[in-house]
């Protein structure tokens, strides 16, 4: 399965604003952004100004790292949210919201999207009373979300939940935190989620 494996603070940088792909420390002032906010690359001094298309591209490019995921992955989504009888943008990010990592990592038991998809994939997570390791899942309301490892792997678990304990549980997800389990409790709106996202630019972008 494809991932990105640039250097992920490489990325804030092109994006110019804090994507938080590294956990804790993206909220000291050890992150890139805070110390060198400038794009990357050697003779690259001032951000020039973009075109309608260039807007539309940074906005998806910038979506896409947040979730960590590839283009053609990326695509998928938008064609299933352009067939939606919803709004485009808004079913997309709710299909982005939706994937199993993203829901470990807003339960806050990972202090990053990519150690989600760790956690996934070691077979940690129990969604509706069967193993499921695939990152991309997407869960639907009432499902049940639960995480059972051993010793050693659930006090990093744990561990995760207290580094991450300024960042809520968004309110389309109940959570037990002493059980480690969750019930999505309704679909997840674009209110949810607390960073900037200008979706219709994507949906622009996509339908030249
Ligand atoms: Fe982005 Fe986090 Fe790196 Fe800051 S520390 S640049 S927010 S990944």
């Amino acid at each position: 399965m494809g991932r990105y494996t640039e250097a992920r603070c490489r990325l804030c940088r092109r994006e110019g604003e804090k994507l938080f792909l590294k956990g804790p420390r993206c909220s000291t002032p050890k992150c890139a952004i805070a110390k060198k906010p400038a794009m990357p690359g050697q003779h690259v001094q001032t951000r020039q100004k973009l075109s309608n298309y260039g807007v539309q591209l940074r906005q998806k490019q910038k979506v896409k790292r947040m979730y960590g995921v590839l283009e053609k992955q990326f695509r998928r989504y938008f064609k299933v949210a352009s067939r939606s009888k919803g709004v485009t943008g808004k079913v997309l990010l709710q299909l982005l919201e939706r994937r199993l990592d993203n829901v470990i990592f807003r339960l806050g038991v990972a202090v990053s999207r990519s150690q989600a998809r760790q956690i996934v994939r070691h077979n940690f997570v129990i969604v509706n009373d069967k193993r499921v390791n695939i990152p991309s899942f997407l869960v639907d309301v009432n499902d049940t979300v639960q995480l059972k490892a051993k010793d050693k792997a659930k006090n990093k678990l744990k561990e995760n939940l207290e580094l991450s304990k300024d960042r809520s549980v968004p309110t389309w997800l109940e959570f037990a935190p002493a059980e480690l389990k969750a019930r999505i409790v309704r679909l997840p709106q674009k209110e949810d989620i607390a960073a900037t996202i200008q979706e219709q630019l994507i949906v622009e972008l996509y339908s030249k």
